[in-house]
């Protein structure tokens, strides 16, 4: 049983529910993500005075001047990650609330993440271990460098938006693998790209338009 569910429960899936099918309106189809929204409590990842909007398809704070992201972002991600066939391990830069992982968490073997505000990552650790999530493993540390000692990587996703996809992120990656990310693209926009790594080449493909936190340098305390 999730913690608070007793309290909470009834309520938040019917709220769920509601935000799931929004989701499907806005044209996200993979029924394994969507079941994943449905079932995972969303409201324990934002802080508590913000729990009634949890299911609302926005972003929210979560301190440190960070947000988790809107739902049918992180569906949408989940999705493009997905498509092309199963994954086992992926690498997401930028924990924040742990969220995103926890979604993952349910659809692909294991997952490493790393978040460079140690107080977040500590928060995600201590919350995705109450919910009984235990295949995802975190690091505070800079993302920007990926986690060598773990690579390569099916799938990995990016949570904070750099001008440019790190060099080191893309060599991390597994033939055949997808790595999704928000980038730069000018003016400050953004836009979503999915990087296919082949056995020769990367072939890059830009999804949407989006807006991401910066993806910024360096571990903080
Ligand atoms: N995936 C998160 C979204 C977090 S927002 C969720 O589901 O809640 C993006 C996160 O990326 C922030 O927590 C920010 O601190 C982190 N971040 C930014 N630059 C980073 C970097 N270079 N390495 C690791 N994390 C980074």
């Amino acid at each position: 049983m999730v913690p608070d569910a007793a309290g909470a429960g009834l309520t938040s899936q019917r709220a769920r529910d509601r935000l799931v099918r929004l989701l499907e309106g806005q044209g996200i189809r993979d029924p394994r993500v969507l079941e994943v929204m449905r079932t995972l409590p969303r409201h324990l990842f934002v802080e508590e005075a913000l729990r009634h909007r949890a299911y609302e398809n926005t972003a929210l704070p979560i301190g440190h001047r960070q947000t988790i992201s809107q739902p049918f972002i992180v569906a949408r991600m989940t999705e493009a990650l997905l498509e092309g066939g199963p994954l086992r391990t992926v690498l997401e830069v930028g924990t924040g609330s742990g969220y995103q992982a926890a979604v993952l968490a349910q659809l692909v073997d294991r997952v490493y993440s790393v978040e460079r505000i140690q107080a977040l990552s500590r928060n995600a650790r201590e919350l995705l271990s109450r919910l009984g999530i235990n295949n995802v493993n975190l690091r505070h540390s800079d993302g920007g460098e990926g986690w060598p000692e773990r690579a390569p990587f099916d799938g990995i996703i990016l949570t904070a938006a750099p001008r440019e996809v790190p060099e080191a992120l893309l060599t991390q990656l597994a033939p055949g693998g997808r790595l999704v990310a928000p980038v730069e693209s000018g003016g400050g926009r953004q836009q979503l790209v999915r990087y296919t790594r082949t056995e020769e080449a990367f072939v890059r493909d830009i999804l949407d338009a989006v807006l991401f936190v910066p993806m910024l340098p360096g571990a903080e305390q």
